[in-house]
């Protein structure tokens, strides 16, 4: 099927070893002059925006569907390159509808966010896409639907102590600012596991002075707590007592495009299986500003891993995300869902 066909060439921009279109390069660029000319074989009229977006339109164009094609250094094959030749044959199969190729989503959807404050916003956005994650695969599922796109809040924490010298200063009376960071690390984490679908992790850690021969003085963690609605995402930035250097939203998918895509799974007699998206995406851009918004995620192989050339999702599972995505597309187009 030319899917799988447009999946490969996509993959191949660059030459090495995964996926190589970073944002502004030459490989994005490649990307979407390959993704017009199919839009342009599918009678599409194609147009591109003053970011460098890339539309094509039928003569109804009220529901879009699309994703990106940009990607992360040594990327996946699946990532944003499925939701666009998906997006592409549904349109085509449906005859109605408009394709969209957002510009760099990877580095914070500058695209998309362009895109929703430019003027006149579709009726309806639908995006299929990897899921990158391991849930599906456990639920045995090829798809699922996003229920919702995850809140971030970012922050640090700091920890003091006294530094002294590591063979001469007894235990007793120390105070050792990373034995107190341990403590708060496994706090972190179980603050999430006590919080349905939270995500809490420490990625960095920055000891000072940082010697071996020294008990540590003073350290910072970073906290990154994801949580899929505001409720939950406030609890759990009280539970670790954090102040954020940044908040992103939790943003809910809307009922009638995500009731067209369950119609989709129930007529197949596919499981339905609902889950928060871990990771942003355009879609959470057209959401936030007010576009009725769903997502179809389709199954990660090998426990979910993405962003890396191990990326795998089955040839059957995205046959059955395109089938899923165009029937989905049929009834929102015309009214019959
Ligand atoms: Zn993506």
């Amino acid at each position: 099927m030319r899917v799988h066909e447009r999946l490969d060439e996509l993959y191949a921009i660059g030459g090495g070893v995964g996926a190589n279109r970073v944002a502004g390069t030459e490989g994005e660029d490649r990307a979407h002059e390959l993704a017009a000319g199919w839009m342009r074989e599918a009678g599409l009229a194609v147009e591109v925006d003053a970011v460098g977006n890339l539309i094509g339109r039928t003569a109804e164009p009220s529901v879009w569907t699309g994703s990106h094609l940009d990607s992360v250094p040594f990327g996946g094959k699946f990532d944003g390159a499925l939701g666009v030749v998906a997006a592409i044959e549904a349109v085509e199969r449906v005859g109605k509808g408009a394709v969209a190729v957002f510009r760099d989503e990877e580095r914070g959807c500058v695209g998309s966010m362009a895109f929703v404050e430019g003027g006149v916003l579709p009726e309806c956005f639908l995006e299929a896409h990897i899921e990158q994650g391991p849930v599906l695969e456990r639920a045995a599922a090829p798809l699922g639907l996003a229920m919702s796109i995850v809140g971030i809040v970012r922050g640090e924490r700091t920890f003091e102590g006294r530094a002294g010298h590591a063979g001469t200063v007894p235990m007793p009376g120390r105070n050792d600012a990373l034995v107190a960071a341990a403590e708060y690390v496994l706090r972190v984490r179980d603050a999430a596991i006590q919080i349905d679908d939270a995500v809490a992790t420490v990625g960095q850690i920055d000891v000072e002075p940082g010697a071996a021969n020294v008990i540590p003085e003073r350290v910072r963690v970073s906290v990154d707590a994801r949580a899929p609605d505001r409720e939950r995402l406030d609890r759990l930035v009280a539970e670790l007592q954090l102040e954020a250097d940044f908040r992103l939203e939790p943003v809910p998918m809307a009922e009638r495009p995500i009731n067209a895509l369950r119609a989709e799974l129930v007529e197949r007699g596919l499981p339905v299986v609902e889950l928060p998206s871990g990771a942003g995406h355009d879609a959470a851009v057209l959401a936030g500003a007010g576009v009725p918004t769903a997502m179809l995620f389709v199954r990660s192989l090998s426990g979910g891993i993405s962003h890396s050339p191990q990326e795998e999702s089955a040839p059957e599972d995205v046959d059955l995300a395109v089938e899923v995505l165009t029937g989905a597309l049929r009834r929102l187009t015309d009214g019959t869902d």
